[in-house]
C-alpha cells in the first residue's frame, strides 16, 4: 500500500515494517544484554499507541520478565506546568523493581516527564525508557531517552499503533502526512 487517507488527510507510506522490525530487533539485543541481571523487570506498555510495538518487541525479549498495560489520563493541573498524566491501571507493585516504559512515540518529551513523576513515586529501583520513534529535534525535556529503536525529523506520522483521530492505528507499516 503507497498511500491512504484517513478523514480529511493523506498519508504516504514511511518507514515500511521491514525496517520498524530490524530496528525493534536491534532495541531488543540491547535489552535482552542490558537487563539479564534484573529481577523480574517489568515491561509498562502504555495505551492505545504501544499496543503493537510492545507485541512486537516483546517477542523479541528473552528476560524473565512482567508485561503490564496501563493508560494515561490527562487532566489540567493547577499548577503552571498545564497538562498533567496520571496513570491508569497499574495494580502491579513496581517498588524496588526495574521498570521499562514502552512508548510508541516521544516528541516534546511532556508526556514522558509527567509519567516519570508519577512512577517515581512508587519506588521503583530504576526507570528505563523505550520507545518505538524519537523527534530529537522537537524534544525539549531532560530525560535521557533509554533505548531509541527509530529517529524521525518533525513530521506527523501515523499507523503501526499511532492514530489520526483515533484512526489509522491497525496497518503495518508507518505513513507521513503528504
Ligand atoms: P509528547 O508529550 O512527547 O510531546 O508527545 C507524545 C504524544 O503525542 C504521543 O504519545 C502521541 O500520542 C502524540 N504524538 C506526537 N507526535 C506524533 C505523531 O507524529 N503522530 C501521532 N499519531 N501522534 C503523535
Ligand atoms: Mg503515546
Amino acid at each position: 500500500m503507497e498511500s491512504i487517507t484517513l478523514q480529511d488527510k493523506n498519508f504516504r507510506t514511511y518507514i515500511p515494517y521491514t525496517e520498524i522490525d530490524k530496528a525493534i530487533s536491534r532495541i531488543a539485543l540491547q535489552l535482552n544484554r542490558d537487563l539479564k541481571e534484573e529481577d523480574r523487570p517489568v515491561f509498562l506498555s502504555i495505551l492505545n499507541g504501544s499496543f503493537m510495538f510492545t507485541a512486537d518487541l516483546m517477542k523479541k525479549i528473552d528476560l524473565n520478565c512482567e508485561i503490564t498495560f496501563v493508560k494515561l489520563a490527562s487532566y489540567s493541573g493547577t499548577r503552571s506546568t498545564g497538562t498533567v498524566k496520571e496513570v491508569l491501571g497499574l495494580c502491579d507493585d513496581i517498588t524496588g523493581r526495574t521498570v521499562v516504559v514502552l512508548e510508541d512515540i516521544v516528541d516534546s518529551g511532556s508526556t514522558i516527564a509527567n509519567l516519570l513523576n508519577d512512577l517515581r513515586k512508587r519506588n521503583p529501583k530504576q526507570i528505563k525508557i523505550c520507545t518505538l520513534l524519537f523527534k530529537p529535534a522537537a524534544y525539549k525535556a531532560d530525560i535521557p531517552i533509554d533505548y531509541a529503536c527509530i529517529e524521525i525529523p518533525n513530521d506527523f506520522v501515523v499507523g503501526y499503533g499511532l492514530d489520526y483521530n483515533n484512526l489509522g492505528r491497525q496497518y503495518k507499516d508507518l505513513y507521513v502526512i503528504d
